[in-house]
């Protein structure tokens, strides 16, 4: 992303667009984007979870440090803790994938600690 925070529109310019919750099509409502990037910011009641909360899953799961900065590099580069365009479920699938890429833990145990 080229800026670092997102900004909202205001409520006048909000954009109706289906909101999906649960794999299922609920409807239309008003959604916010981003008036620098056009990002539309996601409904959801689940919500994506900071950096940190991750970061000690990492430590948990027992991997090295030069292990934790691959997998934190890369995530940072997929904007991986951007809450206005990630769901909770879409990190968990990111965060499984990279730490798989870079650590020889087994799917199962990151997908039961994440
Ligand atoms: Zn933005």
């Amino acid at each position: 992303m080229a800026h670092y925070k997102h900004e909202s529109c205001g409520t006048a310019e909000k954009v109706w667009l289906l909101y999906e919750f649960e794999g299922r099509s609920r409807g239309l409502k008003p959604h916010s984007y981003c008036i620098h990037c056009g990002v539309v910011r996601k409904i959801s009641a689940d919500r994506a979870k900071p950096m940190g909360y991750y970061m000690n899953i990492l430590a948990r799961l027992g991997i090295t440090k030069v292990q934790i900065r691959l997998i934190v590099k890369e995530l940072e580069r997929v904007d991986f803790d951007d809450a206005y365009s990630m769901t909770r479920s879409e990190q968990k699938e990111v965060f499984i994938s990279v730490v798989k890429k870079y650590s020889k833990v087994r799917e199962n145990r990151i997908r039961a600690s994440s």
